[in-house]
């Protein structure tokens, strides 16, 4: 098949995430994917900027990673987690309570993170329920939150650039605090925390648990606030038992220059939900981590057991491949390797506030973020960064980059010098 042909048939017959069937946004023809480089069935070679969203930070092809899979494969790919237990799932097992706060000792594992977010607002529902509490049936968040797009998960996400807007009222009504104004490295302000202190004092008696994304907001914003924010609510779920759900699927293995985010303010959760990076991006694979208390509480109620258990759970391929992937996190220097990316991302991106269309850029770890003033084209965008041999998607007012860990200092200069000469085409005169 040629790559016209190919892509006729993608055009008229598969959808792309959050694009339309009849008026599909361009899409690129990948042949094949080599460490920090993408190759193109035309040829091209690209630069990834993204990590496959958060996901590949080993880079595409790592050998241990393709041999932890192809090793698995020769013993079995998949088997029913319902009544078998296997060693990748129990090693697996082994180096997240390794890496993961003491606490967070019970693990529940499925396919993706959206999976993993039900999963734990299914947890505080049925502790809450465990505890004889009905009447705690809701959720509260911050806004320009992001935690999925399966049904609930929507539920908790930003209600303007989620997805509250078009489903109008057919989400399960949340609790919307404002979202963490104070930025990281700000001077905190007590004050920040006012809407979401005031939300849980009146509402305590009907929410079951708080679930955000700490630190970093990703996909709602990708905005960088104070980690004092979650001292803060800790204490105040802690006060009405509330159960803190953490939401690290983006920010979980390193990518904020902590393990977890959450190191960045001393909190642990009652439950936290892990995915992308988990796998190195080989496969889709997630876990939900809690307490032995919120465990036993769902325990000793009824129906007595977590209710949930998806086809593909404790893959062990996918668990395989996790152990892999996390050995390579634990082995490799991970968190130097996201300090040498955040000093060049700062340096590097510097002189793009200078611009006349930008509004604000930041960096934290190995996540740098040009906000612009107005919504980019992604379209003519993204055409002009592949021109320019760099592989970004912007969305909204943000390019944003979160580079592969592996990503070489050359590597990030070409990647930094292909978003500015993209800048330059595009925005000509107004830069
Ligand atoms: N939570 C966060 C913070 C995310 O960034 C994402 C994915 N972008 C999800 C949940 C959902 O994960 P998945 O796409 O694997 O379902």
């Amino acid at each position: 098949m040629n790559t016209e042909t190919l892509l006729e048939i993608d055009r008229e017959h598969l959808w792309h995430p959050y694009t339309s069937m009849d008026n599909p946004l361009c899409c690129y023809p990948v042949e094949s994917a080599q460490g920090v480089k993408i190759t193109l069935e035309t040829g091209e070679e690209l630069i990834d900027g993204m990590s496959s969203w958060w996901a590949a930070v080993h880079g595409y092809q790592h050998p241990r990673l393709n041999q932890a899979i192809s090793d698995q494969i020769s013993k079995m790919s998949h088997v029913m987690f319902g009544g078998f237990t296997h060693r990748p799932a129990v090693e697996l097992a082994q180096r997240l309570l390794k890496l993961a706060p003491d606490a967070l000792e019970k693990i529940f594992y499925s396919d993706s993170g959206s999976v993993a977010v039900e999963v734990s607002l299914k947890m505080a529902l049925q502790y809450q329920m465990s505890k004889g509490r009905e009447q705690r049936t809701r959720f509260a968040t911050v806004c320009n939150g992001y935690h999925g797009d399966t049904w609930h998960a929507m539920s908790v996400c930003d209600p303007e650039n989620g997805m509250h807007s078009i489903y109008n009222n057919r989400l399960a009504p949340t609790f919307f605090a404002d979202a963490p104004q104070v930025k990281y490295g700000a001077t905190w302000d007590r004050n920040d925390f006012n809407s979401m202190r005031s939300l849980l004092e009146e509402n305590h008696q009907e929410i079951a648990a708080v679930i955000l994304e700490p630190v970093v907001q990703g996909a709602g914003g990708m905005r960088f606030y104070h980690p004092e924010y979650l001292v803060e609510l800790e204490k105040v779920c802690r006060e009405y038992d509330i159960l803190l759900i953490f939401d690290e699927i983006a920010t979980g293995f390193g990518r904020t220059g902590k393990m977890f985010a959450l190191e960045h303010a001393g909190v642990v959760p009652d439950i936290m939900c892990l995915g992308k990076a988990i796998t190195g991006g080989m496969m889709s694979f997630a876990a939900t981590m809690t307490t032995a208390t919120v465990a036993s509480v769902i325990s000793e109620g009824t129906p007595g057991v977590m209710m949930h258990g998806p086809t593909f759970m404790g893959n062990p391929l996918a668990c395989a491949c996790a152990c892999a992937s996390l050995d390579l996190i634990s082995e490799d220097g991970v968190l130097e390797k996201v300090q040498h990316i955040e000093k060049i991302l700062t340096e590097g991106l510097r002189h793009f506030s200078e611009y006349k269309m930008v509004a604000d850029v930041r960096v934290l770890g190995a996540i740098g973020v040009i906000e612009m003033k107005e919504p980019v084209d992604m379209a003519l965008l993204q055409a002009s960064l592949v021109r320019n041999g760099v592989w970004l998607r912007p969305f909204g007012k943000l390019v944003y980059m979160m580079p592969p860990y592996i990503m070489t200092a050359s590597e990030l200069q070409s990647l930094i010098a292909g978003v500015d000469k993209t800048f330059k085409e595009v925005y000509k005169d107004k830069i």
